[in-house]
Formats: C-alpha cells, structure tokens, sequence
C-alpha cells in the first residue's frame, strides 16, 4: 500500500459533473486531486450524451416553468427547492460552459438553438452539432482542467474503499492504480462516479458504471435515497450491441414515431403521442415486445435523408448495424439509462457524512423525483459539481 497525503479535496470520477467540482474547487484556490478509471472522455456518460442540456434560455421559458415540468415528471416525488435552484442555475450554467468553449448551437444573433424533448412543455434543450452535445460539452471542460495548474489527475485510479476517522468523518480514499493499492488522505472526498447501467444486462450507459461510489457511500454509513428508482430509456437501439446505442429522444421531437411491427402507433395516433414522459414510454415498449408486437422507431419521414447531418451519432451507430434509418424503422428496447435514486446530498453535494459529498448521478438530491425530466441530468450535473465544488 502506497500512501499519499493530499493538501485538498479528492474528486472521484472524471465526468462533467466531477470535472464541474474540480474546476470550481480550483477556481476557489484549493489543489485538487481527480480519480478516474480510465482516460478523460472515457468510461462517462457524459460524453455519450446526445440530446443536449435543459435550461430555460428563451422568452417563452422560465425557470418556474422548467421547474413544473421537472416536478410533474417526477411523479410527485420532486424536492421543490431542488428543482427550483436546479432550474434557477439553467442559464447561467449553459453560459458558464459556452466561456469554458462548449459549442452550444446558436442562431445568427447568438440566442442559443433549443430543441423539445418529451415532457418539456416549451422546447428548452440547448444542443451541439445536432446529437454530439455530451462529448463536445465535455472537451472544453476537460481543456479547461488540463490547462489549470491545481488540478491532477490519475487517468487510471479506482476508488476501493474511503478512509474514516474515528468520528465517521471521511479522511479519504483508497484507490487501485492498477496492482497497486494507493490511500490517498484528502479534506474532503466528492463521489461523481455516475450512474449503475454496468449492473444491467441491458444498458446505455458505458460498463464501468457500476454504482461503486454510492456502494462505498453506504458502507461508510451514508444515507442512500430511492436506489430503486432507475430509469429505462425507451429508444435503445435493439442491434444485439453491449452497451446498447441510443436513438436519442429529439428524434422524436422532431415527429419520429414509435410503431409496431405491423406499423400500428404504440402510443396512440396524437402528434405528441410518443413525447410522454420516459417511463411511460418505456413500459409501452417493453409491453409491445413481451407482447411479440415489437418495437421499432420510425425516423424515414420526420428525418429521412436529413439523418446524416441532423443526427450523425445515431446515424453511424445504425449504418455500423448494418441497418439504414433513412430507409428502415430501427429496432428499439427499454433499457438502463439512468440512476436516480444515489447517495442523499443536497444541492452542494452535501452527504450525512462528514467530509463526503456527492454529485451528479451517483447523488440523488431531489430534483428527479422518481424520473427524470429529460436533459435535466447534463444541468444537475454541471451546476451542483459547480457548488459543490465552490
Ligand atoms: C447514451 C446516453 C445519452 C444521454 N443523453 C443525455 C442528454 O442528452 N442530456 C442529459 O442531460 N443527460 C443525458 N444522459 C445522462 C447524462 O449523460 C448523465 O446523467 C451525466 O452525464 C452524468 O454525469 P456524471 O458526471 O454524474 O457521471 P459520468 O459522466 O457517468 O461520470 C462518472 C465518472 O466516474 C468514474 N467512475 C465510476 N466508478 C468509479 C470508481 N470506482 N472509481 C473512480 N472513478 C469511477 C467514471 O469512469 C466516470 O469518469 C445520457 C446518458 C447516456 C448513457
């Protein structure tokens, strides 16, 4: 065992919303310390994410209005509070991440291009380059980190276990880097590790997600919230791939419909029949295929030959199946998408630890309730790993 003393915090997990905290704590004048299993980019969700970021950023919108919409998708299990400061800090986190360089898409006059998701009552999801916003958000924070003097990061750390005191209080954190086991002392350790889609046999996410950190988190004696409470996303693409790739949801808010074998609609004929909230979706996928229906999602007409360009990752990731969306409805399965349930924090990542907090998936802080508004997770992500670590 190699023993290290860090003067400052621990962050453990290189997605945005840990790469968020490390460059707020730095920013505030603290030396960071970043753990992450595998090169930055790499091993997240949040560089796979498609859609984009919610934030209410035109004059149609508000943050009240976000935050309803927020609070009627969760079910009525949505902290009021959280939602309200999750949705307060819409704009200026979309802004906050622009200056960092994040390509956000925008119009000539520099008003940001916001697309509708399901359950968003006004379109409000800021996006980049059509469904590449999670790995194109992520590159200028990681830019950012690599050009900041306080930070470091080990590219090939996993967190193992969190050292206590003799009050509880986390001191912390042993990692793996590679046969060897490091403990490295901290003054606080911030859990980022995401989500558990790697427990699934169907899932979204990337393997390495396997919900170590809020397992840790319980261990040390940490409060876990509604861990029961995972969403499935209900436009997996079914092509026999591990992940599964996604067939984003702004496909169909751009009239992309869910059908069945026969061409019959899942949802019902309406224009936003297919734009109810995720789990709603989700159960009528999965029932239309435990039924022998089988679900497809239908982009020829709404998309057609605009695919390409408008969704490239989508695009690829069916041509690579051998399977042409311009021509073809795609097969589609509800799978692991999302963790709600985590770690009990508060909007600074506060745990009932002394010295842990936790942010961005692997926390659940009340703002998703028992399903998360679509786009929402991008935003919780950067905001409250932008609090927590100030
Ligand atoms: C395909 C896909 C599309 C999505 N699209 C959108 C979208 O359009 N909009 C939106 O808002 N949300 C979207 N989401 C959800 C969103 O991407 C995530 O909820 C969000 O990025 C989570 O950020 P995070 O920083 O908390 O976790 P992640 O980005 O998953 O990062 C977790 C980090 O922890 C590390 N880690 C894990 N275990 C350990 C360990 N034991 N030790 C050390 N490090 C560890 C990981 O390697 C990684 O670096 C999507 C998710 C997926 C999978």
């Amino acid at each position: 065992m190699t023993r290290v003393r860090h003067e400052g915090p621990v962050i453990v997990g290189a997605g945005l919303a840990g790469l968020s905290a490390a460059l707020e704590a730095a920013q505030a004048g603290a030396r960071v310390l970043v753990l992450t299993p595998e090169p930055l980019l790499s091993g997240c969700s949040s560089a796979w994410a498609q859609g984009g970021m919610a934030a209410a950023l035109t004059a149609v919108d508000s943050a009240e209005l976000h935050a309803r919409d927020t609070e009627a998708a969760g079910a009525g299990l949505v902290d009021p509070g959280a939602a309200q400061a999750l949705t307060e800090a819409g704009r200026e986190t979309v802004e906050w991440l622009a200056a960092l360089g994040a390509p956000f898409d925008r119009y000539g006059d520099g008003s940001f291009v916001v697309s509708l998701e399901a359950a968003h009552s006004v379109a409000r999801v800021a996006r980049v380059g059509g469904d590449g916003a999670g790995r194109a958000i992520l590159s200028a924070v990681v830019a950012a980190v690599r050009a900041e003097a306080r930070i470091e990061v080990w590219e090939d750390a996993r967190l193992k276990g969190l050292m206590q005191d003799e009050t509880g209080r986390v001191v912390g954190a042993v990692a793996a880097r590679g046969e060897r086991l490091v403990e490295v002392t901290a003054s606080a350790v911030v859990l980022a590790t995401g989500g558990a889609g790697g427990l699934f046999a169907a899932t979204t996410t990337p393997a390495v997600l396997k919900g170590e950190g809020m397992a840790l988190a319980a261990r040390a004696g940490a409060e876990i919230l509604d861990p029961e409470f995972v969403q499935f996303h209900p436009t997996a693409i079914d092509v026999g791939l591990d992940p599964a790739p996604l067939a984003t949801e702004a496909l169909r808010g751009e009239g992309a419909r869910l059908i069945d074998g026969a061409g019959a609609f899942l949802l019902g004929e309406e224009a936003d029949a297919d734009l109810k909230p995720r789990d709603v979706v989700a159960r009528a996928v999965h029932a239309a295929r435990t039924a022998g229906r089988g679900a497809f999602l239908d982009a020829r007409t709404a998309v057609g030959e605009g695919f390409p360009h408008e969704f490239p990752a989508v695009f690829a990731a069916c041509m690579r199946a051998g399977l042409d969306p311009r021509v073809s409805p795609i097969p589609v399965m509800a799978a692991c998408h999302y963790h709600m349930g985590g770690v009990a924090a508060d909007a600074d990542g506060r745990t009932t630890v002394p010295g842990l907090y936790a942010v961005g998936e692997c926390a659940a802080t009340g703002v998703h309730g028992a399903n998360r508004l679509a786009s929402n997770s991008l935003l919780e992500a950067a905001a409250f790993g932008g609090r927590a670590g100030r």
